[in-house]
């Protein structure tokens, strides 16, 4: 029998075994020789009042023994003779789909327009150091997707955690640390992810599927209502099953679907800033010390509120992080977040963030499928007119955004293309703006010194989910016009984050394999 306790922990005891052995042998009234065994089952941090570290431990007296779980990787089989599923984006939607391929018996074929995960590393710093950027190899194109350069937070809001569980343990079975299977919030961290993303792929190699790089997608071939087809850079490929999983950038893609007449939708999105704070400040806002107690990482924040119907969110938040330069085309700028394993840059950053509905699109002037996607686009743009032709990005301190001043100098920034000192308040759409302002200054009572001007706003926060959805049915996860085409992943708006992307594409797998079953 397994009986399962919670230990709380000072932080600075959070590794000492003997402290922990000792309250086991308190709480099941243990003699001193007693043996037994404990795993811990959860580990997260309640930081309400004075900061402990909460465990869920499992114990096992004497004679009992934890089970060990069955690695999912001795279900995959050799696959190179079985039916061919064509997978599009070497995203976490597209790897876990190609590895669920392994498991059920199909032949995964990934088609990726970027570059291996290690290749990749040039390109990305061209783009910090130079400032150009490769339309096919950035920091959400190429192996790994969006996924690979990123902050690697693996938290999702998805309830079904065994399914969550699974999408760890593959992690894990490629290389990532054990702890993420108990962290409440687990997070890997981008110098540890192009190691682990490699693995995947020599594992979808070693049982018979393939991978091809620098392929870029650029049509599709439909005849009658069924997908028969795929042109790319490379030459034509006929497809009979086919996963898109290209991810929320991938505008040529949603412009490739149109031309062919193929349904999509415009989908709301959220629009804002990257706000960056020293992550001492933060640290002493959360943790209510002077200086981060040991052992405790470092803090996060998480803030929220509706105004007249629209939320207003903090997104993507990188404590120890640094912004990243994520545009996927030359003349635009885009930022995001991103952080190493051990977060210890001096800097936290986070996605500020107001709801764009489709109709706010609309009243901005765009239409049809492509209404958000332009109205996105658009504001990229902006903010690279207003630079000077490098990946420098609009920046105005936070209290002088919120009171619509100009900073006269900026603070020192994780950001290395480097900032400009613009009025992003007058850059971002007006509506958008005011939206934050409120929401800031909201945030700044809930906070204490959280609006302060030795923190930073830097525009423009836009890639926050796909402005696009590609509609599919809801029992075969096929679209309902064409046969064989499978919309997957963010890109297809049927999820946000590394997690559930992978969780999206393992189920579009099923659900191909159940149909095939059912014939
Ligand atoms: C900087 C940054 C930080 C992030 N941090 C986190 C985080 O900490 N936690 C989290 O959960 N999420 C994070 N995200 C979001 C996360 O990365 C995405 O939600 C996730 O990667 C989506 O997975 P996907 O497979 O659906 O699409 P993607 O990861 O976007 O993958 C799509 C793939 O398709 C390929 N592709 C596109 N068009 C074509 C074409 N025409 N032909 C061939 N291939 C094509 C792309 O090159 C890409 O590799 C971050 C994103 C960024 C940019």
């Amino acid at each position: 029998m397994v009986r399962q306790i919670e230990i709380k922990l000072d932080p600075k005891d959070l590794y000492n075994e003997e402290m922990i052995r000792d309250k086991i042998t308190r709480i099941f009234q243990l003699k001193g020789g007693d043996s037994f065994k404990y795993t811990i089952d959860r580990r997260s941090i309640d930081a309400r009042k004075k900061p402990q570290f909460v465990l869920q431990v499992s114990v096992y007296l004497a004679g009992e023994e934890p089970t060990p779980s069955r690695p999912i990787m001795d279900s995959y089989r050799n696959v190179e003779k079985e039916e061919e599923v064509y997978i599009i984006g070497a995203g976490p939607a597209g790897y876990f789909a190609a590895l669920k391929c392994l498991e059920v018996g199909l032949r995964p074929i990934v088609i990726e327009r970027g570059k291996d995960a290690q290749t990749r590393r040039k390109d990305l710093r061209a783009i910090q150091q130079f400032g150009v950027v490769n339309p096919d190899s950035n920091y959400c194109f190429g192996e790994g997707g969006a996924g690979t350069y990123s902050d690697g937070k693996l938290y999702t809001r998805s309830k079904k955690r065994g399914n969550v569980d699974q999408v760890l343990k593959i992690l894990v079975e490629h290389g990532a640390d054990h702890d993420i299977l108990i962290d409440a919030h687990p997070h890997i961290g981008s110098n540890k992810l192009p190691k682990i993303i490699a693995n995947i792929r020599k594992t979808i190699e070693q049982y018979g599927g393939k991978v091809l790089f620098e392929h870029r997608v650029e049509g599709f071939t439909i005849t009658g209502h069924r997908l028969t087809g795929i042109q790319t850079n490379k030459g034509l490929f006929d497809v009979r099953k086919l996963i898109l999983a290209t991810g929320h950038s991938a505008r040529d893609i949603y412009h490739a679907l149109l031309s062919e007449k193929i349904r999509i939708d415009a989908k709301p999105f959220a629009l804002g800033v990257r706000i960056e704070h020293p992550q001492s400040l933060i640290d002493k806002i959360q943790y209510g010390a002077a200086s981060r107690p040991e052992n405790l990482p470092a803090a996060s924040y998480r803030l929220t509120c509706t105004l007249e119907q629209r939320g207003v969110f903090s997104f993507c938040m990188c404590p120890g992080g640094l912004i990243v330069p994520a545009a996927t085309a030359p003349g635009e700028i885009v930022v995001n977040g991103m952080s190493l394993s051990r977060r210890d840059s001096p800097f936290a950053n986070s996605g500020m963030v107001v709801s764009v509905a489709v109709e706010d699109a609309v009243r901005h002037g765009y239409s049809g499928a492509l209404a958000c996607m332009e109205f996105q686009k658009k504001v990229e743009q902006d903010m690279f007119v207003i630079g000077d032709g490098s990946q420098k990005a609009p920046a105005q301190r936070l209290s002088d955004f919120i009171n619509g001043n100009k900073s006269s100098e900026l603070p020192p920034t994780s950001y290395i293309p480097g900032i400009l000192s613009q009025r992003l308040d007058q850059l971002l759409p007006t509506d958008i703006y005011k939206h934050l302002k409120r929401a800031l200054k909201y945030f700044g009572q809930k906070m204490d010194h959280f609006v302060t001007n030795d923190a930073i706003a830097v525009g423009v926060e836009s890639r926050t989910s796909a402005p696009i959805r590609i509609p599919r049915s809801p029992d075969t996860l096929e679209h309902p016009d064409i046969k064989g085409l499978y919309p997957c992943g963010e890109g297809a708006g049927y999820a946000g984050g590394i997690v559930s992307a992978a969780i999206d594409g393992q189920q579009v797998v099923e659900a191909i394999m159940q149909a095939k079953n059912q014939k």
